[in-house]
């Protein structure tokens, strides 16, 4: 069971970047197309596509014009920040971010019109992005503009997106959150940006369809995947997405710096293998995966090319070396029993 897939890549992606020395650095995703090439992937089924930038109307879906004109301006002068102070405005920005949004639309599109029913873009998942705010490395937020381009261009009504970033979708979650858009978020809790406890639910009509599974640190694959099966299999097939979005972010791999906890390869082969089942189970294998959080740069090029292999149907053996030789120490018996706690309530609180 596979989809014709696509991996959306063009050189413009590396604009979307904050400096030499920021933690963020677009590299890794050109790394990870590095390890697809030397694989020899690319044919007729598997594609490697190039997308266009977004226009300003596709970011006035999700953002005001206030902020567009506000990023527009400071990365003019490329001085100061875009927030707080984690998400500098460099010149080159704006456009950078303008391709890694088109990135995700091309995704949306490929999809929709039927060329393929897999798109990775590893340009996108930034998730942090509010309407009117830039927020942890996220200009714009592409998941929610490639959401509401479904909405318009598609009138799709059942879009389910599932959050696997080591942070809270806080952006996401915000920007949907009085809306029947199915929205979980798996996420270290305790951490930036500070959201996404268990009680988040939504709000109006919006009420039960914001879905927060909050971790503590050290949790391993056994205990995340045991998570996973128990909460997001029955959702969605509650639900039943038209087209299910899946923000990759990588950055709960065990060797990343801002995140504590403890996945390795094996998790994200597992996960990306959940959510190709359940894409062809549901919405015609309509998946787009989108890329997000990961500051360990050949790790994060290691996760995102073994995800992108399994949903093209790349048997495992031929990619075996790039799983992780060796692996963390597993979860304590406190961890374990956090996440159990965690799982048994979110299963109360949406009768799973
Ligand atoms: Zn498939
Ligand atoms: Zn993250």
């Amino acid at each position: 069971m596979s989809g014709k897939a696509a991996f959306i890549w063009h050189d413009n992606f590396l604009k979307y970047q904050f400096g030499p020395t920021h933690l963020f650095q677009p590299i890794r995703e050109r790394y990870t197309l590095d390890i697809l090439e030397d694989l020899k992937i690319f044919n007729k089924e598997v594609k490697l596509v190039e997308p266009k930038p977004a226009k300003e109307s596709d970011l006035l879906s999700v953002h005001t014009k206030e902020y567009v004109d506000f990023v527009k301006r400071m990365c003019k002068r490329g001085v100061g920040y875009l927030d707080m102070g984690d998400t500098p405005a460099v010149k080159g920005l704006y456009e950078g971010a303008l391709w890694v949004v088109g990135g995700s639309l091309c995704g949306a599109d490929l999809i929709m019109k039927g060329k393929v029913a897999h798109a990775f873009n590893p340009g996108g998942g930034l998730h942090h992005a509010k309407s009117s705010a830039a927020s942890g490395f996220c200009v714009f937020n592409d998941v929610a503009i490639a959401t509401r381009h479904l909405q318009k261009k598609y009138k799709l009504h059942r879009i389910a997106i599932v959050d696997i970033d080591g942070h809270h979708g806080d952006g996401t979650q915000e920007i949907f959150y009085e809306e029947p858009i199915l929205k979980i978020s798996f996420h270290h809790y305790g951490i930036f940006p500070g959201t996404g406890r268990v009680e988040e639910t939504g709000k109006g009509v919006g009420e039960g369809y914001s879905v927060n599974i909050p971790l503590p640190p050290g949790v391993d694959d056994k205990n995340y995947l045991d998570a996973f099966e128990q909460i997001v299999p029955p959702l969605l097939r509650r639900y039943k997405p038209e087209m299910i979005l899946n923000q990759f972010g990588v950055d709960a791999h065990y060797k990343d710096p801002l995140v504590g906890l403890s996945l390795t390869t094996t998790a994200y082969y597992n996960i990306t293998r959940t959510m190709h089942e359940l894409a062809h189970e549901l919405c015609y294998g309509r998946l787009l995966m989108l890329g997000g959080g990961g500051y360990e740069l050949k790790q994060v090029a290691r996760c995102w090319a073994i995800a992108f292999l399994t949903i093209c149907g790349v048997p495992r053996e031929c990619y075996a070396h790039l799983f992780d030789q060796e692996s963390p120490p597993s979860s304590s018996e406190y961890v374990r029993k956090e996440v159990r706690k965690v799982v048994r309530e979110v299963k109360r609180l949406y009768n799973l």
